[in-house]
């Protein structure tokens, strides 16, 4: 099976996270694979197992994806690709990167498309959905179970808390929710292999697009924190005074009353 795995480089949530000029900042930020990707890779790798065939992880990023993807092959994916968006784009959206990964999959074979379910710094949600609809392939959103068999792919999907089950045909693209599997740490051996496994680089031109190709269709006007909360107050003394100063605060201080 041609198994192909979507990965997004994501900011570490143990990171601080600084607001500048309206935009995250990402210079020195230790990025990680997008958590939900990484359920995405071990799904593609236990398909693998079972069935034959080749896992490939792909990329839309800058250098700084490199080392996740390494991390990726570690994990026991056979290749990887950067899609290096450097030189060419000082901007993108979900557009643009779903328009460039379909130039990568268009002369590819291909059965099966892991995606995350949600990338955790942007969270649109997106991606994985735009490029089924571009490829013309089935797509299943937040799957926690996958069972194929030849052509046919048994699945289940978190509904808020129920289970949906669902029959469909490959090739087919699923985004992978928690409850899927257990993502394995990369082994030691596996990290010596994956500096020799297949990475390779390709931008824009190699898909043959232009930047007008995939120019985006929405901009980030301003990003900013939620506002810091203030310190609550105790009120303190017999109840009905807390009472009397409850309706006070409210009427004089929230002003809510
Ligand atoms: C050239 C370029 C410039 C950009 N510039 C900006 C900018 O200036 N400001 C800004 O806020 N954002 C920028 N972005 C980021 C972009 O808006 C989104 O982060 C990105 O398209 C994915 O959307 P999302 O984070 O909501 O992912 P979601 O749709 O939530 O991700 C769901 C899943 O899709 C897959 N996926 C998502 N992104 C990628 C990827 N890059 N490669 C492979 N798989 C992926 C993963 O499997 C992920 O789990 C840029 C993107 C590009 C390509």
């Amino acid at each position: 099976m041609n198994i192909f795995v979507l990965m997004k480089s994501t900011f570490d949530t143990e990171e601080k996270i600084i607001i500048s000029d309206g935009r995250i900042e990402d210079d020195g930020v230790d990025l990680i694979i997008n958590p939900y990707d990484e359920y995405a890779i071990e799904e593609a790798i236990k398909q693998r197992d079972e069935h034959g065939g080749e896992v490939t992880v792909v990329s839309v990023g800058t250098d700084s994806a490199v080392k996740q993807l390494r991390t990726a092959l570690a994990m026991g994916a056979d290749q990887a690709f950067l899609i290096n968006t450097e030189e060419d784009l000082d901007e993108g959206d979900q557009y643009t990167t779903a328009r460039i990964l379909e130039a990568f999959f268009e002369e590819r074979e291909v059965d099966l498309i892991l995606a995350g379910n949600v990338a955790i710094d942007e969270a649109s949600g997106q991606v994985g959905p735009r490029l089924a609809d571009k490829l013309g392939f089935t797509c299943v959103t937040t799957i926690t179970s996958l069972e194929i068999k030849e052509e046919k792919a048994i699945i289940e999907r978190d509904v808020e808390g129920d289970t949906e089950i669902l029959e469909t045909m490959l090739p087919l693209l699923v985004t992978c929710q928690q409850g899927l599997n257990e993502p394995r740490y990369p082994s030691l051996p596996g990290i010596m292999k994956a500096k020799k496994k297949p990475l390779e680089e390709i931008e824009l031109d190699d898909l043959e697009l232009e930047e007008a190709d995939v120019e985006p269709k929405s901009k980030t006007i301003e990003v900013f924190s939620p506002p810091k909360r203030s310190t609550g107050q105790v009120l303190q003394g017999e109840l009905s005074d807390q009472v009397k100063q409850l309706v006070s605060l409210l009427k004089q201080e929230s002003k809510v009353l």
